[in-house]
């Protein structure tokens, strides 16, 4: 089967590899003139990378890591000790860690945080552990169900202390979502934390070895070229042209330097935009449809990512630091943490800004000021005295809508990869799958889309077949909660 996807995200990338693997040819159309979306990297006119996000990939991303395996690349990924470290705001340029010994989950995690005294006093431990104990017994149903609340909300109700949240859980949930517990949804913290402490090496970190688009996008499309499929930079798909029976009949792109429309015709099609373009693209037949209309209950979040370059080396820690900065979230010493970057001299950090809404639209001047008047905090034996750090270059990249804002009750509002228009799926981050807005969550999506196009095949049930032949039923009954099941049983 041809199947047209619309977007070179790892979504796409990875639903177009994984339709390859099962003998179909994808045809990838990405507006942009880089691959990889929410990962993509430039190069600037120095050489230097600069990144939309500081990305980490985690031990609790089963799907990212079989991935590396099958792409033969798997020493991409620099792994760095079993820990967490955060800054301490109230001790500057003194940091308080989370080690995680070489012990079975969840003994692994528990010797971690109770080794911990500098952020949590043992009762504000103990109430944090009696809080999560019906997370542990009921497990992932009770914690889809605290989608009711937030974060915030959820500590009250299970009369934790109000300085674990300070302590603790700005850092994560911003590291998360890019916004503060008040505004987060409990089931996305706890999923986390669940992921975290059920696996021995789920909070384990490690960093690309360079640039997201080269090191891990490019060998997807090679892989996806060599099995005869096709990625396209510079195609923006402009609009879903319909059959009479409201099934899609094609993708109308404009390539950058045509001057004429293109109409790209598939018998599958997939849209792995980011949910915020594709609601202003939804035909109006299709707008009237619940399973599209839930999808107004979604919205992208502000993220600012920043890449400062030093004169010399600010720190040798080579990690993911969590800055507890009212500003920033986390950061890291790329010099130190990824092999393409590396610099024994000079530090280049990048730092996540967030809550980045009253930041996203500032000018750049001034959010680096805002950066360096943090940094001092954060580095105060560099910035004080007669010789400061000199920052030598930065590089500001806005992202004003990026993965969706998961504040309470936007579970309900997430899509199947399966639609109810028969030769039309969705892939992304956003989709349902059990891993968040996330690279992991954008991989998992792109497999489970490819694995219901197979299914639809097997049950017979091509485009070809479809348009002419039947009469579309756009009544939603198609979307029954046992349509859903196989979708995530799919999961792995
Ligand atoms: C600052 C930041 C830090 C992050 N840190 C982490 C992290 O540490 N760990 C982690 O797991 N995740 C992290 N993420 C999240 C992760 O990057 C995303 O969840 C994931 O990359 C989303 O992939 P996607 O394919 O679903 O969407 P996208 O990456 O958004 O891909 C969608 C693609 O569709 C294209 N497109 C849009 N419109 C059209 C059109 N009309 N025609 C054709 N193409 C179109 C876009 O250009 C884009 O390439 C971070 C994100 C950001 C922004």
């Amino acid at each position: 089967m041809r199947v047209a996807i619309a977007g070179a995200g790892l979504a796409g990338l990875s639903c177009a590899k994984y339709l390859a693997d099962a003998g179909h040819i994808p045809i990838v159309l990405e507006r942009r003139n880089v691959l990889g979306g929410k990962v993509a990297a430039w190069k600037d006119e120095d050489g230097d990378w600069y990144e939309t996000g500081l990305h980490i990939f985690f031990g609790a991303y089963p799907n990212m890591l079989e991935l590396f395996q099958e792409l033969g690349i798997e020493d991409r990924l620099q792994w760095k000790e079993h820990a967490m470290i955060f800054n301490q705001p109230e001790k500057p340029g003194t940091y308080s860690r989370f080690n995680f010994p070489d012990l079975p989950a969840p003994l692994n995690g528990i010797v971690a945080i109770l080794g911990n005294n500098d952020m949590l006093s043992w009762p504000e431990k103990i109430r944090f552990g009696l809080g999560l104990i019906p997370a542990i017994i009921n497990g992932q149903k009770y914690v889809e169900q605290m989608d009711q609340y937030s974060f915030s909300q959820w500590l009250k109700l299970q009369k934790v202390p109000p300085r674990v949240e300070k302590q603790v859980f700005i850092a994560m949930s911003k590291a998360l979502n890019f916004i503060n517990p008040d505004e987060i949804s409990a089931t996305v913290v706890l999923t986390a934390l669940n992921r975290f402490l059920q696996e021995k090496n789920g909070s384990k970190m490690a960093f690309l070895d360079g640039s997201p688009t080269e090191r891990l996008c490019q060998p997807l499309v090679d892989y996806i070229n060599q099995l005869g499929g096709e990625v396209r930079l510079n195609a923006p798909v402009k609009e879903f042209l319909l059959n009479s029976d409201g099934t899609l009949q094609g993708f109308r792109i404009r390539e950058l330097n045509q001057t004429a429309d293109e109409v790209i015709t598939a018998d599958a099609y997939v849209c792995a935009m980011p949910v915020d373009p594709l609601k202003v693209m939804l035909p109006p037949q299709w707008r009237e449809l619940d399973f599209f209309k839930q999808l107004d209950g979604l919205e992208g979040v502000p993220v600012i990512n920043l890449h400062l370059w030093f004169d010399r080396k600010l720190t040798d820690i080579d990690h993911l630091l969590f800055s507890r900065s009212p500003l920033l979230s986390v950061y890291a010493d790329m010099s130190n943490t990824c092999r393409e970057y590396a610099n024994p001299h000079r530090s280049m950090l990048e730092l996540v800004l967030a809550p980045a809404k009253d930041w996203i639209a500032k000018p750049e001047q001034e959010i680096i000021d805002a950066t360096m008047a943090e940094l001092e905090k954060l580095f105060p034996n560099h910035f004080g005295g007669d010789k400061p750090a000199q920052l030598l270059k930065y590089h500001v990249v806005k992202t004003p809508r990026s993965v969706y804002k998961a504040t309470p009750r936007r579970q309900q509002h997430r899509p199947s990869q399966q639609t109810p228009i028969p030769n039309f799926y969705l892939s992304g981050d956003y989709t349902m799958q059990r891993y968040l807005a996330s690279m992991e969550g954008a991989v998992l999506s792109g497999k489970l889309t490819a694995q219901a196009i197979n299914r639809s095949q097997m049950l017979g049930i091509s485009a070809q077949q479809l348009s002419g032949n039947r009469q579309l039923q756009m009544d939603n009954q198609m979307l029954t909660p046992d349509s859903q099941a196989p979708v995530l049983k799919a999961e792995s």
